[in-house]
């Protein structure tokens, strides 16, 4: 093939206890997923699950740091269990759905909170809130038939020590078999997706120099600093 440049390499993601990398092909997000979280941002209730995309290539793999984004003066975190995503399929029941996981790791859904906020009031699209560059950080993927399928653990992020968000996979108001389920029947996943799943209240806002630390009992831990 002639192509007129180079393609990019795809996104790829080490594999925790592996020499072998993830390679990601599209990453989708829920919103609102966790009830107490859906409170702070002025929803009500159990609303069905809601997607929205950052590029693939806005992931940021590993503890480096992330460069503080443009256009915004509210950048805030959203710990999160990420799921990886083996095998794909469209329309899977979710009595099946944990079978098509690879993996599970940690991630934060960096949120230009400013922008989102006015998208919401005109009625625009997220995606310039949502899905900017390096706003994705994430850690290692542990292979699913070493850590199990996590239905409980422990959630937290702290900033400088502090914790901000402490949660548990528990309080999650669509569990990960249910997010696959649902979002396969608006698309066909497949494998190197990764669906973000939400993150628990106490999301707060972050300034450059501040280090996110996360934990996800079980699965694993991520650390960034902003600059
Ligand atoms: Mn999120």
């Amino acid at each position: 093939m002639n192509y007129v440049f180079s393609p990019a390499a795809p996104v790829a993601i080490p594999v925790s206890q592996s020499d072998s990398f993830f390679p990601v092909r599209r990453v989708y997000c829920v919103g609102q997923n966790y009830a107490a979280h859906a409170a702070e941002m002025g929803g009500d209730g159990r609303q069905p699950p809601f997607f929205f995309s950052k590029p693939a290539d806005a992931l940021v793999p590993g503890n480096g740091p992330i460069k503080y984004p443009t256009q915004t003066n509210k950048l805030q975190h959203e710990v999160e269990l990420v799921v990886a995503i083996g095998q794909g399929g469209a329309d899977i029941q979710v009595d099946q759905a944990l079978s098509h996981v690879f993996g599970y790791t940690v991630g934060i859904d960096l949120t230009r909170r400013d922008l989102q906020a006015a998208a919401k009031n005109q009625g625009r699209p997220w995606d310039l809130a949502k899905g900017f560059d390096q706003s994705g950080p994430i850690g290692a993927i542990v292979a699913a038939e070493q850590c199990g399928h996590p239905s409980s653990g422990r959630i937290r992020l702290s900033v400088n020590g502090t914790v901000t968000q402490d949660g548990d996979l528990a309080q999650m108001s669509w569990n990960v078999a249910e997010v696959i389920a649902n979002l396969s029947t608006y698309v066909q996943l497949a494998a190197g997706d990764l669906i973000f799943t939400g993150t628990p209240a106490g999301v707060s806002t972050v300034v450059r120099g501040d280090v996110l630390s996360c934990a996800i009992e079980g699965i694993g831990t991520l650390e960034t600093t902003l600059v």
